[in-house]
């Protein structure tokens, strides 16, 4: 090994420790909203540091280069034009297309040790396999989930002893990896047949499941693309990308349980269950919701003293997020103390109403989440509620019964009066009644979040 080979090497390696340094750095600042736009900053820093130097210094052909820098080129301009165009609504997909492609990359750096042969010894194949495994799976159950949140797949594909095919599918993956690892069989069909196995796995374990509950999955595929990145990182002797694929891993791994807990369900349950597809669920509420028109909201508002804002999905379709906000700028002039209350799981994804919030320029000490609001609902005047239902439905608390019982809930029903914002009797994600819509302190301005605050916010004007 000459100097030069070996200074290149020690920069390489040096750039990826600090590349490194940058993705956690990156991944620290992401945790809050203050800091959030600039960790993707410092993480996308690390990222092109990686790229580049992994460029200058891979010693490829000028036509191998030349390749490389196209599909580059064709995918960072993909994504550069979808990701400005893609409306926050449909952002659960995008993100499952993006993470399918990270597992199908991790997977074809196993695909190409594997059909070259080139693994130095069993350790490496072993876990270009493991890698290349994960990798596969995650990659075509991420595209089924993308079809389903994007509509194209609009059925559950459910069959007698489907968990018995996924097992088949399992078992024989897991056998034809174990077979070229003992180095009974390292041809090509054998390998190949190991790929297509697991891709076929991850298509059979995601038909099944609901489409609702494809958040879950996309967050937990997410996990399993940054362990896929992180083995294939120790294939080809990487520390960028094994220690960006473990903070990949392990923040997927904590945001799947987050959010399969504040749905309270057990990540086997989402997996299995079958969920939120069969809208046989049993939430049904007698009573009769009673309506209320913007003016007498309005004025409702104008004479509270404290107001809590719950947001919900219904404000992420509407868009409504800078109209609610121009109310409650106006409800403060007014002197009337407004909090805004976020449930972990309201929207489609988590952090959804966060988002929202910050474009529309609310301040975030005037935003809580579940656990520190709760306690002051019941000394709310008003709990406005927009577009939002499930995570405001009290039956998760009281009615055993309920499909939802045990999740937890904004104790929106706490507070003395309730106006809820929605368009008509619409159900939320878990297709139920809502109790808190017929209680007596309740009252529904029905129409689009948008128009409604539109109209609070010259019905607050109108009472002075
Ligand atoms: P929900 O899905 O429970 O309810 C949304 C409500 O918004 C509907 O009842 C609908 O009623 C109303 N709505 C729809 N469009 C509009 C509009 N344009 N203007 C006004 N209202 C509108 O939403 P929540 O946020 O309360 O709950 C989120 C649900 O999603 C939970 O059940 C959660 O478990 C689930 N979930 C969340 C994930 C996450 O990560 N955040 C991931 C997976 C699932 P109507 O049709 O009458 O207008």
């Amino acid at each position: 090994m000459n100097a030069a080979h070996m200074s290149a090497q020690t920069l390489t390696q040096l750039s990826y420790l600090v590349a490194a340094g940058l993705f956690i750095v990156g991944l620290k600042r992401m945790s809050s909203p203050l800091t959030a736009v600039s960790g993707v900053h410092w993480a996308g820093a690390g990222m092109l540091l990686a790229t580049i130097v992994t460029l200058a210094f891979m010693g490829a052909s000028q036509l191998n280069l030349l390749l490389v820098l196209a599909a580059m080129l064709v995918g960072g301009g993909l994504a550069w034009i979808s990701g400005k165009r893609v409306a926050m609504t449909d952002m659960p997909q995008m993100i499952a297309l993006y993470n399918g492609m990270g597992g199908g990359a991790a997977a074809a750096i196993a695909a190409v040790e594997l059909y070259r042969g080139s693994a130095h010894s069993t350790t490496h194949l072993a876990i270009a396999l493991i890698g290349g495994f994960i990798g596969s799976v995650s990659f075509s159950g991420s595209l089924i989930a993308f079809g389903k949140l994007q509509g194209l797949i609009t059925k559950a594909i459910r069959f007698r002893g489907q968990k018995l095919v996924n097992l088949a599918f399992l078992v024989a993956t897991v056998a034809a990896g174990a077979a070229i690892v003992a180095g009974m069989q390292s041809g090509a069909p054998v390998v190949s047949a190991f790929f297509l196995l697991a891709l076929a796995l991850g298509i059979a374990m995601t038909l099944p499941i609901g489409g609702a509950d494809m958040p879950v999955v996309i967050s937990l595929y997410n996990a399993l693309t940054g362990l896929a990145v992180a083995f294939e990182g120790f294939v080809l002797d990487n520390a960028a990308m094994i220690i960006a694929g473990t903070v990949v891993g392990a923040a997927g791994t904590l945001l799947t349980q987050l959010m399969a807990k504040a749905m309270n369900r057990s990540l086997g349950n989402v997996l299995f269950s079958n969920f939120g597809e069969s809208g046989a669920a049993s939430g049904a509420v007698t009573g009769t919701q009673k309506a209320i028109e913007a003016q007498d909201a309005g004025v409702m508002l104008a004479f509270s003293q404290k107001v809590i804002v719950v947001p919900g999905y219904g404000m992420a379709v509407a868009q409504a997020q800078h109209k609610v906000w121009e109310l409650c700028q106006l409800l403060i002039e007014h002197g009337v103390t407004v909090r805004f209350a976020i449930h972990p799981v309201a929207g489609r994804m988590p952090g959804h109403m966060n988002v929202l919030l910050a474009e529309a320029g609310v301040p975030y000490d005037l935003i809580s989440d579940l656990d520190e609001i709760n306690a002051e609902f019941d000394t709310a005047d008003v709990a406005l509620i927009i577009g939002a239902n499930d995570v405001v439905n009290p039956d998760a608390r009281t009615n055993k019964q309920s499909p939802i019982y045990g999740m937890p809930i904004l104790s929106a029903d706490k507070a003395k009066n309730v106006i809820v914002i929605k368009r008509g009797q619409g159900q939320g994600f878990s297709g139920i009644d809502n109790a808190l819509f017929v209680l007596d302190q309740t009252r529904m301005l029905y129409g689009d979040a948008q128009s409604a605050a539109g109209q609070l916010i010259q019905a607050v004007k109108a009472a002075g």
